[in-house]
């Protein structure tokens, strides 16, 4: 109650706005995918600070040097996870300093202004990122307003059920392709959309291309296949840049590739990324290419925090826990099992919509019913997120509407803890339909 009477008083307001629980659920201490609340109560932790406690809280300590505390030093480890030409770190605080400077860079790179971003995207809470990010819970009107930035959303998800098919996914679908019914559109029609952008809105003055390999806030969402390079391939053309921000999908997170964008077969002109970079500690950076850092050479930038020597060891020490550990495997192997088992429960249950997602970054879209296709209202999702609660374990929720709950767990997760989990979402989604 004091905790509560002082978020009240002297917080934020926005805490208690978008406090998930009831009851707020106080952490007092965490080991690895292990929470524990001010009253001794353990919790299973799948949502991590939103992927940001991507190796688990207090990870084994990393047996690098204090050399990894230097600037240089972390972005040469850091840059040799990165494929060419992405070579030259900058190294900052948070995802929203990492896309305000990418964006940054990408105008004065190309001389141009105008940023295209995808519809559901997340991209920081800056006043510039703001205007990227084009999900709109999360948007003041005024962020545009500010003249930072222009942002086109072409139409890239139409719908609840936005990019939920014609994905490169381990799970299939049971339920018929949407593309035929118009809620999920095939990849031309996609692309014909940014086409008909460039024709109607940014002739000649594309700057950049903003798209995280995997939606993160936007609830897992996946594009078609090919979306990205066709749309890469396009914005080149037209002289912009491509940024993939992996500020969600980094790190392994996405199990089978280190970088989301890899599987997408291209390769961007600049990545930025953040949360599981720093474990939970704040950190973020930008790698791009030569061309690119001379272009932003011209002028003077610096960050006071950026880099420092603590971020460094820390950044340092994630990626030798990532090594050491083989997350990236968890994430693929724990994933894909959650997933394939996931999807018996959508078959089960006629409010479960849809399981996507790769690796641990997975959602699982709630419906009133497969035939309605309409969204699980949010009490109902509330309902059935507190239960799981209840039981012991901690999820996300997301997507445009709400209606996807997100699981991306530190990357330390065992197959023990899927099954408990799923034990647990199979009882939450029965006692919900009992209830009903
Ligand atoms: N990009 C993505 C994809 C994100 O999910 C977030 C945070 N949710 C950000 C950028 C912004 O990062 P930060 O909160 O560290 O500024």
């Amino acid at each position: 109650e004091r905790i509560m009477e002082i978020r009240r008083q002297n917080c934020n307001p926005m805490i208690m706005k978008v406090t998930y629980y009831k009851k707020p659920v106080l952490i007092h201490q965490g080991y690895m995918q292990w929470l524990w609340d001010v009253d001794g109560r353990r919790y299973l932790d799948l949502f991590a600070g939103v992927a940001t406690v991507s190796v688990g809280s207090l990870p084994p300590e990393s047996d690098g040097s204090s050399r990894a505390a230097v600037e240089e030093i972390y972005s040469e480890k850091l840059a040799s996870y990165l494929p060419d030409p992405l070579k030259v770190v900058y190294l900052t605080n948070s995802g929203s300093e990492a896309n305000d400077l990418a964006m940054l860079m990408a105008r004065l790179h190309t001389g141009n202004f105008d940023i295209i971003t995808l519809r559901g995207s997340y991209h920081g809470g800056s006043p510039q990122t703001m205007g990227l990010t084009s999900n709109a819970a999360y948007k003041y009107p005024i962020a545009n307003g500010l003249g930072c930035t222009t942002t086109m959303c072409p139409d890239v998800f139409r719908g609840p059920w936005g990019g939920s098919h014609c994905r490169d996914s381990p799970v299939q679908t049971t339920r018929p392709c949407g593309c035929a019914q118009g809620h999920c559109m095939a990849n031309d029609q996609y692309i014909g959309q940014l086409k008909e952008t460039f024709a109607t809105s940014v002739p000649s003055r594309i700057a950049a291309f903003f798209g995280e390999p995997i939606q993160g806030v936007g609830g897992a969402v996946q594009y078609p296949k090919n979306y990205l390079k066709d749309a890469y391939k396009l914005v080149r053309e037209k002289g912009g840049v491509c940024i993939a921000d992996e500020v969600q999908t980094g790190f392994g997170r996405t199990g089978s590739h280190f970088w989301g964008f890899q599987g997408h077969d291209v390769i961007p002109d600049m990545v930025t990324m953040a949360k599981g970079i720093g474990n939970g500690f704040p950190m973020g950076a930008v790698v791009t290419t030569p061309e690119i850092a001379a272009a932003f050479a011209k002028g003077v930038h610096f960050n006071t925090f950026g880099g420092n020597p603590v971020a460094c060891a820390v950044g340092s020490s994630v990626l030798d826990v990532i090594k050491k550990d083989g997350t990236q495997q968890i994430s693929l192997d724990v994933g894909t099992y959650l997933m394939t088992e996931l999807a018996k429960l959508r078959d089960k249950y006629e409010i479960i919509g849809d399981v996507r997602g790769k690796g641990l970054q997975i959602g699982v879209e709630m419906v009133k019913d497969k035939a309605s296709r309409d969204t699980l209202p949010p009490e109902a999702m509330s309902e059935i997120f507190e239960d799981i609660k209840d039981m012991g374990i901690l999820i996300g929720k997301g997507g445009v509407y709400g209606q996807i709950f997100r699981i991306q767990p530190p990357m330390c997760i065992t197959m023990e803890d899927a099954d408990f989990f799923l034990a647990i979402f199979d009882k939450a989604i029965h006692n919900y339909m009992e209830r009903r």
